[in-house]
């Protein structure tokens, strides 16, 4: 796998081709290819553990696990299982399994902020369940939400505007991530119809460093909420059961009102949830969300296993060693090579960008060098390592990093 091949993707333009004409743009969203540099395959045909394969056999080192999802690696064996057991009884029947409430208590015994859980499907069901029940629970408009910061693809939240219309956002406010003097105006701004501040649990947007939150920061945003009675709600589709496993914000002793989770909690089964404290249960009860598929009970009996993997093995500790293994030596390869990068965020959630590299041309010569040798990185995007990651991989990751920066380092 290590060795540079010129990657075939044959069977990958073909599909792409007939897909223009079924698929409106051949692929919407966050998993068009036409977003990344070229070369990159836009179907995959299989996965296993860390390694992922295209439609032409090519096979990747994969460090995005679709987006976050598959926090034990592809195709757990255990979580497979227990879906499949599952399958067999009921997946969708009238009414929920008796798994729903297996997996509240479970998520609300892991959670230090969960006094009680509600399930949908996407991580924009939950962020915006979150919204609705924080202007249920205080009768106001006004959410607070920091610039830059992703939170699904609703009309309240999308970042492409095209479709949107003015009273889809008016009635949020924006501030800077990390910024107490923003946080207040914007609180100040929203005066009386504050219903709640929404927070990623650290800042990852696209295309910039990640900031992990300033603890003072959080305690502000707390504090805000706690004085003028509005709701704290922390996303937490991106990095949940990442950083903490008893919720992002733990280890800074900040509760948030609401969390909303996705992503990693059925590694890669389709669900989300919200979780809240008791305050705002009531509120909870009262409004109307729901979806045909957001009951599932395949996706509960992966999340059920998943989140028990995660409370038996210390997940959060193999991914926090293996990124530092790996930020460590992509460190000591760029200097070696004198290139300029900078790596943030939580090492177990990677994030390399080349300086001055505003157009991400350098970024973007790296992955394709990278994809080349079979190691599927994100120029731009934050990247997630799971637990079926190995210090193998990452020695194999870092061979070819040496061969693609050393190319940087030639070429820029
Ligand atoms: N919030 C955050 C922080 C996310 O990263 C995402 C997905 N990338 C979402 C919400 C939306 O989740 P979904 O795509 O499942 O709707």
């Amino acid at each position: 796998m290590n060795k540079q091949h010129s990657i075939n993707l044959k069977n990958d333009l073909l599909l792409r081709q007939r897909a223009e004409t079924f698929i409106p743009g051949g692929m919407w969203g966050h998993m068009s290819v036409k977003k990344l540099p070229s070369g990159y395959p836009q179907f995959f045909s299989k996965a296993k553990k860390s390694r992922i394969w295209d439609l032409d056999g090519n096979c990747y080192i994969d460090f995005m696990c679709g987006y976050g999802p598959n926090i034990l690696g592809y195709n757990n064996v255990e979580v497979d299982e227990a879906v499949n057991e599952q399958r067999k009884k009921l997946d969708l029947g009238n009414g929920p399994s008796a798994l729903v409430v297996d997996l509240a208590e479970k998520i609300t015994t892991l959670v230090d902020s969960a006094d009680w859980a509600l399930f949908a499907k996407n991580g924009t069901d939950a962020t915006t369940t979150c919204l609705t029940i924080s202007r249920a629970a205080t009768g106001r408009k006004k959410i607070l939400v920091a610039k830059g910061s992703y939170h699904g693809s609703a009309p309240w939240c999308t970042p492409v505007a095209t479709g949107v219309v003015e009273e889809d956002t008016s009635n949020l406010i924006f501030f800077e991530y990390n910024n107490l003097i923003s946080l207040q105006a914007a609180a100040q701004e929203a005066g009386s119809d504050l219903a709640g501040i929404i927070l990623t649990a650290f800042r990852h947007d696209v295309r910039r460093d990640q900031e992990l939150p300033e603890k003072g920061f959080l305690k502000k945003a707390r504090e805000i909420c706690d004085t003028k009675k509005a709701v704290l709600i922390l996303d937490d589709v991106r990095a949940g059961f990442r950083l903490n496993r008893n919720g992002s914000w733990f280890d800074y002793d900040i509760k948030p009102d609401l969390t909303a989770f996705s992503k990693a909690i059925g590694n890669g089964y389709p669900l989300s949830a919200v979780v809240g404290v008791d305050k705002f249960r009531q509120a909870a009860s009262e409004i109307y969300v729901t979806g045909s598929f957001w009951c599932n009970a395949s996706s509960m009996a992966a999340s059920l296993k998943t989140l028990s993997i995660i409370e038996e093995i210390d997940v959060v500790a193999h991914i926090s060693l293996l990124g530092n293994k790996l930020r460590i030596g992509i460190d000591q390869i760029a200097n070696n090579f004198g290139v300029n990068i900078s790596q943030s965020g939580p090492p177990q959630m990677p994030l390399i960008l080349f300086e001055n590299d505003n157009d991400f041309s350098k970024g973007s010569k790296f992955v394709q060098y990278l994809l080349s040798k079979g190691i599927y990185f994100h120029p731009w995007h934050n990247m997630f390592l799971s637990l079926a990651h190995t210090a193998e991989d990452i020695d194999l990751t870092l061979d070819a990093v040496d061969f693609a920066m050393k190319k940087i380092s030639l070429e820029f």
